[in-house]
C-alpha cells in the first residue's frame, strides 16, 4: 500500500478545549446559542430524516439570493465553509501546484492544498496583519489559488478594500482568489472590502461565508460559497451530492430569517470585546486590534503554561504556539459573565506563571 506523501505531511488539526464545567472561549463560538427560529426548523425537519437531503440546497441558496441580491447559481453550500476550501483546491490544483496564503492564519487553507496534491507557501505578515504585497510576490507559474482571510484567524486583524484592489490588479485572473470572510459580519472598519461588488467583474474571487460564527450553529456544520456562476459551477462538480444534511439546510434556512437573533449577537460581541481589550491593557498585555468576535494578546508568558494555568482556573483559550507565537493566546468574546471569568483568571494565571525570558 502507498501513502501519498502530501497526506503524509498533513498536521491534525487540533481542535480548541472543551472541558466539564469550564467557559469554553476557545473555538470563538456564538455564546448565545442558535436563533430559536433555527432550532425550531431543526425539531420540525427532524420527522423527515428518513428522506435524504435537498442536493441542491433550493430553499437555503433561494433564502441567500434574496438576503444578497444575487441569484442561486452564484451560491455553493458545503460541510462547513471549511469544506468549501477543500473544492477551491480540489477544482484549481493539479500535483505540485501552489496555494498561496499568509503565516499566522486558517491551518484549513494548508490542509486543502496538501490535500489536492499541492503545496502551501507563506508570505511573511505585517505588525499582524496580512502583507498582500508580499503575498503577490510569492504568486508564480504554479500558483492556482490565493487564500486571504479577513479579518484574518487567529490575529482579528483586516485589510481594506484599497490593499484588496491592488492585490487583484497584481495578479489578474491568472489564480482563484478565496476571501475567507468567516468573520465578516462583526467588523466595524469603514474600509473594509466589499467582495460582493467585485462578483460583476471577476470571475476568479470566491468569497466564504459561515454559519458557524454570528449564525451560532458551528455544530450543524454548514457555510457557502459566494462567486460568479460558471466558478460555483466548478466547484458544484467537486461536491458530494448530500454534503450537507437537512437539518443543516433548515437551520441555515431559518436562521437567515432571525436578524434580530444577529444583531443581538454582534452587540453583545461589541460590548465583550470593548470589556476584554480594556481588561489587557489594564494588565500590559500587547494586543493586536480585531475586527472579529476573538481577541489576540501577548501574554509574555508561555503560551501554553499560560493555557493550562487559565482552563485550571475555568475558561479555556486558544494557544498561538503551533501560528509561532509561543507567548501568544486568543481569547473568543463570550457572555458577559464569561468575559469577566476570563479576565480573572487571566490575572491570576499572569501570577503563576513565569514571564519567558
Ligand atoms: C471558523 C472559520 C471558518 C468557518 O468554518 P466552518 O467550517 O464554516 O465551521 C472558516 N474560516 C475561518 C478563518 C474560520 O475561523
Amino acid at each position: 500500500m502507498k501513502i501519498r506523501e502530501g497526506v503524509k505531511d498533513i498536521v491534525p488539526y487540533s481542535p480548541g478545549k472543551k472541558k466539564d464545567g469550564a467557559h469554553k472561549l476557545a473555538s470563538n463560538e456564538n455564546p448565545l446559542g442558535p436563533s430559536p427560529a433555527a432550532l425550531a426548523a431543526v425539531r420540525a425537519a427532524a420527522a423527515e430524516v428518513n428522506f435524504y437531503p435537498d442536493a441542491g440546497s433550493t430553499a437555503l441558496k433561494a433564502a441567500l439570493a434574496a438576503k444578497h441580491g444575487l441569484s442561486p447559481a452564484h451560491f455553493v453550500t458545503g460541510n462547513g465553509s471549511d469544506e468549501i476550501i477543500q473544492f477551491a483546491a480540489w477544482a484549481c490544483m493539479d500535483n505540485g501546484d501552489e496555494a498561496v496564503t499568509s503565516e499566522c492564519s486558517f491551518s484549513e487553507y494548508t490542509f486543502a492544498a496538501k490535500l489536492a496534491g499541492g503545496t502551501m507557501r507563506y508570505a511573511p505578515m505585517r505588525e499582524g496583519r496580512f502583507d498582500l504585497d508580499a503575498i503577490a510576490a510569492l504568486v508564480g507559474e504554479r500558483t492556482r489559488v490565493v487564500f486571504l482571510c479577513n479579518p484574518n484567524n487567529p490575529t482579528g486583524t483586516y485589510f481594506g478594500a484599497a490593499a484588496l484592489d491592488s492585490f487583484l490588479a497584481k495578479v489578474g485572473d491568472r489564480v482563484l482568489v478565496v476571501l475567507d470572510e468567516a468573520y465578516k459580519e462583526y467588523v466595524d472598519a469603514q474600509d473594509y472590502p466589499d467582495s460582493q461588488a467585485l462578483l460583476a467583474t471577476r470571475k476568479n474571487v470566491l468569497i466564504l461565508r459561515t454559519f458557524s460564527k454570528i449564525y451560532g450553529l458551528a455544530g450543524m456544520r454548514v457555510g457557502y460559497g459566494i462567486g460568479h456562476p460558471e466558478l460555483i459551477g466548478w466547484l458544484e462538480k467537486t461536491r458530494e451530492p448530500f454534503n450537507v444534511n437537512s437539518l443543516a439546510q433548515a437551520a441555515a434556512t431559518a436562521a437567515l430569517g432571525d436578524a434580530a437573533h444577529v444583531e443581538r449577537s454582534r452587540a453583545l460581541n461589541a460590548e465583550g470585546k470593548v470589556l476584554i481589550e480594556r481588561g489587557l491593557d489594564r494588565l500590559g498585555l500587547p494586543r493586536w486590534p480585531s475586527q472579529s468576535n476573538f481577541i489576540c494578546f501577548d501574554s509574555g508568558r508561555d503560551c501554553m503554561a499560560m493555557f493550562e494555568a487559565i482552563m485550571e482556573l475555568g475558561v479555556t483559550v486558544r494557544p498561538l504556539r503551533s501560528f509561532g507565537l509561543s507567548t501568544w493566546l486568543r481569547v473568543s468574546t463570550g457572555t458577559r459573565e464569561q468575559n469577566e471569568a476570563f479576565l480573572s483568571c487571566l490575572e491570576r494565571a499572569l501570577k503563576t506563571v513565569p514571564a519567558a525570558k
